[in-house]
């Protein structure tokens, strides 16, 4: 959502095909502020099961608190964050919090898995294990409650390092699921070699399951192949009961969406889960 802005600012917020060197400059420079001036927050979204109906997991994802600009979203900026290396401190940051945040629920007698979307340059750095290890044991948090988000596209981009990463990751307990699946290049040859746990179909199979044929079967039968595979499967961008009804009804193990709740900050998300608890 490109922001248009008067006077001498320059304009921040622009598709990066479009966005002149200019203003890539001041957006990355701004970006660097945000990293070192405490704007970055994490926001938290649930995952509920189906079978329990309970809350198994919280997604983290970022959020920039402008000063002047307020609220700005990840598709703002994560691209030039991965385009200058910047998503590496990003990535520190989210996956520090995350922990972070861990702890804090456990502290509080709450056993919620937390979910962490790792960028491509993460990946290419090669040290991500050795870092969440040393993580996992700093914030005294079990492995099994960490969760990497990773998408087909960057598993593509290096097959080979990616499953010995990946498979180095999965050693420590730490579980992985593949986001968006379904729009990246899908081979079943090396979904099988993947050392994932789970699925996640993307959003936009999801938003007209109920009146398109199309994206009902490919969902069902991505829900079949992960099981098949013995992987669990979550659908993303659950926003109504239809959804739900369809997504239950086949048989998917999660749901995560507007539907259940929006992401939200830490104390809404924390409000969120007290509720779910009163209510049984
Ligand atoms: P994603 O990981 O696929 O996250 C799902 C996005 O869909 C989130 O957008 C979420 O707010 C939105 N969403 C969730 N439920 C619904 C729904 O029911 N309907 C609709 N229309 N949208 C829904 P968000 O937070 O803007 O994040 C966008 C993308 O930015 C994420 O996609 C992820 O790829 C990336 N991202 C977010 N946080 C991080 C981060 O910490 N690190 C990295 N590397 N990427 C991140
Ligand atoms: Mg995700
Ligand atoms: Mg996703
Ligand atoms: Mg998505």
């Amino acid at each position: 959502q490109a922001k248009t802005l008067g006077g001498n600012t320059v304009q921040l917020f622009n598709s990066s095909l479009s966005t002149t060197s200019k203003e890539r400059l001041a957006l990355e420079s701004s970006l660097r502020q945000a990293i070192s001036g405490d704007q970055l927050e994490v926001y938290y979204q649930p995952k509920m099961s189906l079978n329990e109906e309970s809350i198994t997991t919280a997604e983290a994802l970022i959020r920039w608190n402008h000063p002047e600009q307020g609220l700005i979203m990840p598709g703002s900026f994560i691209g030039i964050a991965e385009e200058t290396g910047l998503i590496n401190e990003i990535g520190d940051f989210v996956l520090e919090e995350a922990c972070r945040q861990t702890s804090s629920w456990l502290s509080r007698g709450w056993e919620i898995r937390i979910s962490v979307n790792v960028a491509a340059g993460q990946l290419r750095r090669g040290n991500l294990a050795d870092q969440i290890s040393e993580l996992l044991d700093k914030h005294n948090i079990p492995a099994h409650l960490l969760e990497l988000e990773i998408t087909e596209s960057q598993v593509m981009e290096d097959i080979d390092q990616a499953i010995e990463l990946l498979s180095r990751i999965r050693d420590l307990g730490v579980t992985l699921s593949i986001d968006d699946f379904g729009t990246g290049y899908s081979s079943l040859s090396y979904l099988k070699r993947l050392p994932v746990n789970s699925l996640k179909i993307d959003r936009s199979f999801i938003s007209h399951i109920d009146q398109n044929d199309n994206d009902s079967a490919i969902t069902k039968a991505i829900i079949a192949m992960a099981h098949s595979l013995d992987l669990t499967v979550i659908a993303e961008g659950v926003e109504t009961q239809d959804h739900i009804q369809f997504l239950s009804q086949h048989d998917c193990d999660e749901v995560q969406g507007y539907f259940i709740s929006r992401p939200l900050p830490v104390s809404e998300f924390n409000e969120f889960i007290e509720t779910k608890l009163k209510a049984g």
